[in-house]
């Protein structure tokens, strides 16, 4: 295996991942409990501020440091995705922010005093067509008047800002139909019971999602970031270092499969040998790393490139969806070599099989970005 990248960060974050082994992740998954003490304690650790500048307190690394955070997290069994947001949202403040705004929010952000865990994008008729959205912020004197409903939003109920994308400018009045969206920054503390409804949704992982409801929020003008019209630009910024970030998920996740299955194989004996002496075993737990390998390195090529300020649109989209197949691969496969106890919960395999199906659909799904391929990089035409 290549060398990899910080090591003694990937070191420290497998020492703080051991003290939440599969036990604490099973008992919070069987009731979809938000694992609070192991976002505490990365807080705490300073993990989760790692790319917020060291002049508003935080450790100014550039994103190849929190994809090796959050691929060690993944790869030691626990899950980043209830609290991975935080170290990326802050971006859009960070990026279009106004300087009043930085220096009100980033220090509080760095130190985990403030929690900005909610990205509200999705709405249930619009789907992936972001343009369509339809809650409405009119303004009104001092604040933006917000109505409507989003889906999907995570976290939102663990948090105490969103960042919030929201039409100011109806679509049929726009010369561009991305243009004439906006960007609020919600206080959450003060917004829930006097215009915001969190709901949660269950779901078939334990990811703290919900749904929510806009009846006239109050919001004030002054936490519109950057201009208003133009919120859909600063969103898509924004999504690169999600995509990568999430991309180093699955390969943690890949490589927690990877690890369990060729251990499992080792020593599970059937028919008087073990069962990874096999090819029929040992071949699938070998594609499965090839796969994983070629994912790994354009994510690192992705992840460089956005460090390095260089445009990385197509290389964030590319590595998120060879990383999401690569690791839904490896967990298919892991279920297949442990047989029977793939599907017992106190083995984790269940879990993390579970969890890694999301990547393929969220926050992007991979028919959005074959279209991104098909038609910005190959100049295919244009289906939608
Ligand atoms: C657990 C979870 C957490 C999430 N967290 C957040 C969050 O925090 N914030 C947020 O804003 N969103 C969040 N999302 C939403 C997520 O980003 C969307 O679910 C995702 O982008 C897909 O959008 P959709 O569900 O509306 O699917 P749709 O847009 O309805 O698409 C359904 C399917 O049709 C395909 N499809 C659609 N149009 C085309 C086309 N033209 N050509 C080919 N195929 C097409 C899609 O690829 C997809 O497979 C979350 C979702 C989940 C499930």
């Amino acid at each position: 295996m290549p060398e990899q990248s910080h090591p003694e960060i990937r070191e420290s974050v497998r020492r703080l991942c051991a003290e939440f082994p599969g036990s604490y992740w099973q008992a919070l998954d069987r009731d979809r409990i938000y694992p609070t003490e192991f976002v505490r304690t990365l807080t705490e650790a300073g993990f989760l501020s790692v790319l917020v500048p060291e002049g508003f307190g935080g450790a100014g690394l550039g994103l190849s440091a929190a994809t090796a955070i959050l691929e060690e997290i993944h790869r030691s069994g626990c899950n980043g995705g209830a609290c991975h947001a935080q170290m990326y949202t802050m971006g859009t403040i960070l990026k279009h922010g106004s300087a009043e705004q930085k220096a009100r929010y980033l220090p509080g952000i760095a130190s985990g005093d403030l929690r900005l865990q909610a990205f509200g994008v999705t709405e249930p008729t619009s789907g992936t067509d972001t343009t369509r959205i339809k809650t409405f912020a009119r303004r009104d004197g001092d604040d933006y008047v917000v109505s409507g409903q989003k889906i999907w939003i995570s976290r939102a109920e663990h948090s105490d800002l969103m960042v919030l994308l929201v039409r100011t400018t109806p679509r049929d009045q726009v010369a561009k139909s991305s243009d004439g969206m906006s960007v609020l920054l919600v206080d959450m503390r003060d917004a829930v019971g006097n215009g915001l409804t969190i709901r949660p949704v269950r779901t078939m992982l334990n990811h703290a999602t919900t749904e929510l409801f806009f009846d006239d929020l109050r919001v004030p003008a002054a936490n519109l970031i950057g201009e208003e019209g133009k919120g859909f630009k600063y969103i898509l910024d924004g999504m690169n270092a999600e995509r990568i970030l999430i991309a180093s998920e699955c390969i943690g996740d890949g490589r927690f499969f990877i690890d369990r299955a060729s251990a499992y194989a080792a020593e599970r004996e059937v028919f008087g040998r073990p069962i990874g002496e096999n090819q029929g075993i040992q071949f699938p737990i070998a594609r499965a790393y090839v796969q994983l390998s070629a994912a790994a390195a354009v994510v690192d090529q992705a992840a460089a490139m956005f460090e390095a300020g260089e445009p990385c649109g197509t290389e964030a989209n590319m590595a998120k969806m060879l990383a999401s197949e690569a690791s839904w691969y490896a967990a298919d496969m892991c279920v297949q070599t442990h047989g029977g106890f793939g599907f017992a919960e106190e083995y984790d395999i269940e879990r993390k099989f579970r969890e890694t199906r999301l990547y393929q659909v969220a926050p992007i799904s991979t028919n959005l970005i074959l279209s991104h391929v098909a038609t910005h990089v190959l100049k295919l035409p244009k289906s939608f």
